[in-house]
């Protein structure tokens, strides 16, 4: 069983980086159109959409990149994938005929921007492979 979430952790710990811009959609500090939210994690509309559906999935925890993912957080990062396969279902991206992609860019050459993880959810074009 998960964990219940107990709210905002305080300030100053590595939960909740106060210059950290996801953390403050997080705890409504910064607007965001928020399309999902449970007790680890909330999801909403990315402000520069690349395909008709572009959510962001993140962690209520503030864990920067990929590479700083531990085994303790087994049970979060695959909550992620739950909850965007739920939200891809909703609007209609789980037929087989239509499909989504989710991704996490790390770093440099991949594109990462935020260092607070966010799987993205794009869906409602075809998508191309390989990336660029
Ligand atoms: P990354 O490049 O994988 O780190 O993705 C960061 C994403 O966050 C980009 O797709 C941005 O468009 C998105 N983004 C940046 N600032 C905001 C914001 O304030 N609200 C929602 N999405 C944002």
């Amino acid at each position: 069983p998960r964990k219940p979430f107990r709210g905002a952790p305080a300030a100053g710990k590595p939960e909740n980086m106060s210059d950290c811009l996801f953390c403050k959609i997080r705890d409504g500090l910064i607007p965001a159109k928020v399309v999902y939210r449970d007790d680890m994690c909330v999801a909403f509309e990315d402000i520069n959409p690349q395909a008709p559906t572009h959510v962001l999935f993140i962690p209520h925890k503030h864990i920067p990149t990929v590479n700083d993912i531990t085994a303790e957080d087994r049970e979060l990062v695959g909550h992620l994938f739950t909850a965007a396969a739920k939200v891809a279902q909703e609007r209609g991206h789980a037929d087989p005929n239509d499909g989504y992609r989710v991704v996490m860019n790390t770093h440099a050459h991949a594109g990462q921007t935020v260092f607070h993880i966010h799987l993205h959810l794009l869906a409602g074009r075809p998508l191309g492979w390989p990336p660029g």
